[in-house]
């Protein structure tokens, strides 16, 4: 008999077909294998129960990096007969389904030759083979075969072309595959841009570390900036020439027993740290660990990451110590790619690794974190990207979703999937946006790719709306679709997680644009995938300054204390009044009574603001999300208690949960007590409707509010493997799409 195996999924440039290969020939079976449009194709001749086998033990046990979607087998007319087990070369048509793996974290064989002084590629600082290392990063089109990929310009030895050929080597179509000889080179430069010679390069940086320096290396999808995370004088210089005053720094360690000796560590995390795609991890801090204070001030979690590159381990296990490694931009601006960008970094760094493989496509490190076994993004990039999510239908319409503005990501659609760009980053600035729209030219390069349809926020100041609006402009036939935000953050979780039904959406978050115009974010949605309906919401209040009043939580606590004493507020002496001049106060309340520059606000984001300045654990913020980390770190599991609430015409009153707060003497007692308030709200309204309750928004990045949901309502449904900030915007406004009416 003849079958014709189709699979789909990541089974392109993971080592696929020669792992058919040697499957078939040790089965001893006929046919061939090949990449086509949609993944591979195999061709075998067989019976049966020779066909079952094979396809079992294709799932028992894949190549570790492929991800299998669906196996379709078809019993075919016999044409031709086989004389073996061969592999055809991939066709020269673009693989228009075919997944794009993701950068992976060097494998534990490639491990072991690096550190074998006998292998000829002992210390050689790109080691890689079929299992490990950069992909979508060096990615320049599809198919993946070496001359898409930044790798192109390096011509391979004999002995790396022997091994590239042979489909008994372990790096048999080893795209990036190089040595000593042949692969790409470490330059180690000051920043003057002055070739620093030495006879080690490696060996010569590692010194530099260890004497304080702070030291820029080129990485997979980007720099890092580096330092010795033990030196207090190193670390503070880091963060004044970075201008980051306290935003805590990810922390790169050479291995699991080092990352234990610094934060505690459970199994799925200890799992989540050591899987190949080696995501930046938050812990809880070890009371003991080596850290500087100045790594993560004032909080008690830490983001760990282990080396993920051979680089990364030659320079560790040099060191000997746990090193800062924070992406090389500027606040706001994108991931350095390019000796030019890094270069207008100089300021920040003293000394630079650099090499010559390119960086095609930017990728950040990647942040996780687990609560309740289970794993929750904060950044989907690098190991994770391209993301490939699931639509609820299959569409023959290609949408192009622009995502929201800060945390922006873009997604296309190809029939039944959306493929999602990596972590992008906050649209605040000309290069972001150049970053941004680079990113959608990957999409279309690679997928050969031409939307049908544009999707955007509601906002209309949104770069990534502006932008929509253009493209539409630029071509008639193009539909435009704007989607509320927080809808959109309902539809993600959705879509992860595969609900089709009606459900009880909580978005809460910082902010997104509400339909009525004003700033949303502490909302109840009753919705499907054909629109929704806001049940719910926290009573609107003013926030004194607008845009202001986001970086300045002591400006969102003002306004409930002008909502709750008038202008009593003038006589008050408490920590939020006392920030301010008397001045600036009866400044303020004109604004905020007459409702100058002070537009109206439901943002649960912006309640843990007001609670944080209200317990003056924060008055100005360094870094968003600063309140709600610091607040975590004041909760006390012990206390249980919550403040009273009540719900009218649908609204929440939060200055009803102010007053009381304001009357509390503990902080960490009012700390907890707010949480747990949160929680009963949620509870309270999930009570009045018969739906699954779905949660999104960056509010949900709070491991306390989570865990604590998780327990009062133990089929809560979140966004897991996924992230609920704005990241997953551009996902849920694809699904969004799906019911144009035109479609
Ligand atoms: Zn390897
Ligand atoms: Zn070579
Ligand atoms: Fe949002």
């Amino acid at each position: 008999m003849f079958y014709s195996i189709e699979i789909r999924g990541v089974v392109q440039g993971v080592g696929f077909r020669p792992f058919i290969y040697n499957l078939a020939a040790s089965s001893g079976l006929k046919g061939q294998v090949s990449n086509n449009g949609y993944g591979v194709l195999i061709l075998l001749d067989a019976c049966q129960e020779e066909l079952d086998a094979f396809v079992q033990k294709i799932r028992a046990n894949p190549p570790p990096l492929c991800e299998i979607d669906s196996i379709k087998i078809t019993q075919i007319k016999k044409t031709k007969s086989f004389e073996c087990f061969s592999i055809q070369m991939s066709e020269s048509a673009k693989s228009l389904s075919s997944h794009i793996p993701s950068d992976i974290a060097m494998c534990a064989e490639c491990e072991s030759e690096l550190k074998d002084k006998t292998n000829r590629r002992f210390e050689h600082p790109f080691i890689t083979c079929t299992n490990c290392g950069p992909r979508y990063s060096i990615i320049r089109n599809l198919p993946y075969d070496r001359k898409n990929t930044s790798m192109d310009e390096f011509v391979m030895c004999k002995k790396c072309a022997a091994e590239y050929e042979n489909p008994h080597d372990r790096r048999y179509h080893a795209q990036p595959i190089g040595c000593h000889e042949c692969g790409a080179r470490l330059s180690l430069l000051d920043n003057k841009g002055k070739i620093i010679e030495s006879v080690n390069i490696i060996d010569k940086a590692v010194e530099l570390i260890a004497e304080g320096k702070i030291v820029c290396v080129k990485g997979i999808g980007g720099y890092h900036l580096i330092c010795d995370a033990t030196n207090d004088d190193a670390v503070k210089l880091l963060r004044e020439r970075k201008k980051r005053p306290s935003k805590p720094f990810g922390v790169m360690v050479e291995d699991i027993d080092v990352a234990k000796k610094i934060a505690i560590i459970n199994a799925k995390e200890e799992e989540l740290l050591c899987s190949n795609r080696r995501p930046i991890v938050l812990l809880k801090k070890r009371d003991d660990n080596s850290l500087s204070d100045f790594v993560a001030p004032n909080i008690n979690q830490v983001g760990l990451f282990l080396a993920y590159t051979p680089l990364h381990h030659l320079i560790l296990q040099r060191l000997n110590t746990p090193i800062v490694a924070t992406s090389a931009n500027i606040s706001d601006e994108p991931l350095c790619t390019t000796y030019d960008d890094i270069m207008k970094l100089r300021g920040i760094w003293d000394y630079c690794l650099e090499h010559n493989r390119e960086i095609l496509n930017s990728c950040d490190d990647s942040v996780a974190f687990v609560e309740n076994e289970k794993v929750f993004m904060l950044r989907n990039a690098r190991g994770y990207a391209p993301l490939y999510l699931r639509l609820p239908q299959t569409t023959s319409k290609k949408i192009l979703s622009l995502g929201a503005n800060q945390k922006s990501t873009v997604a296309i659609t190809v029939e039944d999937s959306v493929i999602l760009s990596p972590y992008i980053g906050d649209l605040g600035s000309l290069s972001s946006i150049n970053h941004f729209k680079s990113h959608i030219e990957t999409l279309k390069r690679i997928y050969d790719f031409t939307p049908d349809v544009v999707v955007c926020d509601k906002h209309p100041n949104y770069e990534s709306t502006k932008y929509a609006k253009e493209l539409v402009a630029q071509n008639q036939e193009v539909e435009l679709l704007q989607v509320q935000h927080h809808y959109a953050h309902i539809l993600a979780t959705m879509g992860v997680k595969g609900i089709t039904t009606k459900v009880l959406g909580v978005s809460f978050d910082g902010t997104g644009y509400g339909d009525d115009g004003n700033l949303w974010g502490g909302e109840f949605l009753v919705c499907d995938l054909e629109g929704y309906e806001r049940v719910g919401q926290f009573k609107y209040f003013k926030l004194i300054g607008g845009e202001k009043a986001i970086k300045e939580p002591r400006r969102v606590a003002l306004g409930f204390l002008f909502e709750i004493y008038g202008d009593g507020v003038f006589n008050l002496n408490n920590p939020i009044t006392n920030s301010f001049s008397a001045a600036e106060i009866k400044t303020l309340y004109t604004a905020y009574k007459n409702g100058l520059n002070s537009p109206l606000s439901s943002s649960c984001g912006r309640l843990f603001d007001a609670v944080a300045s209200l317990l003056d654990v924060v008055q100005v913020c360094s870094y968003e999300g600063e309140s709600g980390l610091l607040l975590e770190s004041l909760y006390d599991e012990n206390i249980t208690e919550y403040y009273k609430f009540s719900m009218q015409d649908n609204e929440i009153d939060f200055s009803q949960i102010a007053k009381q707060i304001l009357d509390e003497e503990n902080s960490r007692i009012a700390v907890s007590k707010f949480f747990n308030t949160i929680v009963e709200i949620i509870y309270l309204v999930q009570k009045k409707y018969d739906l699954p309750l779905v949660l999104s928004g960056g509010v949900f990045q709070n491991r306390v509010l989570l865990r604590l949901i998780m327990k009062k309502i133990p089929d809560v449904i979140l966004p897991e493997s996924f992230v609920s900030n704005d990241a997953s915007i551009a996902y849920g406004q694809a699904i969004a799409a799906l019911n144009l009416k035109t479609l």
